[in-house]
């Protein structure tokens, strides 16, 4: 795949998962990778106008920019360790999608339950310990949780990063995160088997999801 292919599907997918509302504005970003080169998504970006040209060219190790005017993404060193850290994946998307978001700021793993969920993701969405965005303190906190056969992480208090071998499948593995993560709020709401979260809980971290939408 050339660097302008990749690019395209960058773009193709900052459209599909911002018509999903799962880049709350201009938050979350993207990345797909070919060998040691990623093309990521830039940092500030409107998703709906963007253009190919748009799309930043990285190197995976250095995260020096060898195509591109825009500045990158900040979290262009979440996506570069995933890519570093697992040759399998060829794609990885951080949105800050509503309901696994509040999982993330109620600091709770998904378990994945489905065939389907546990053949793309693994047994479970695992929390990863808090860092502030952007931040090498962020890129330490999901190295010490990435795993081989888990696909999907929750930031702690912002949002989710998820990888897979194509584009078209990391946008699955987002809305199968999303339907987990909603299954999950309303059975322990139903049952009353997870303590603290509650409808008051569950309600108060869905209204403060808007701090965490910027970045
Ligand atoms: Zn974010």
């Amino acid at each position: 795949m050339s660097d302008q292919e990749l690019r395209k599907q960058v773009v193709e997918a900052c459209h599909v998962l911002s018509a999903m509302g799962y880049l709350a504005g201009i938050g979350g970003n993207l990345a797909m990778r070919k060998a040691d080169r990623m093309a990521v998504t830039p940092s500030a970006a409107d998703y709906f106008s963007m253009k190919p040209e748009d799309i930043c060219i990285l190197d995976i190790h250095s995260l020096e920019i060898l195509e591109g005017e825009r500045s990158p993404s900040v979290e262009s060193g979440l996506h570069a360790l995933i890519f570093r850290t697992r040759p399998d994946i060829q794609a990885s998307v951080h949105t800050h999608q509503p309901v696994a978001s509040a999982m993330a700021l109620l600091n709770r793993d998904i378990p994945m339950v489905s065939g389907e969920e546990q053949s793309e993701l693994g047994e479970k969405v695992p929390v990863v310990g808090y860092g502030p965005s952007g931040t090498g303190m962020l890129v330490s906190a999901l190295k010490k949780k990435l795993r081989p056969d888990l696909n999907g992480y929750l930031l702690r208090n912002h949002g989710i990063i998820c990888g897979a071998s194509s584009m078209e499948q990391a946008i699955r593995n987002v809305r199968l995160i999303e339907k987990a993560a909603a299954r999950y709020i309303s059975e322990s709401i139903s049952t009353n088997r997870s303590p603290g979260v509650s409808a008051p809980v569950i309600h108060q971290a869905l209204g403060s999801l808007a701090e965490y939408r910027k970045i």
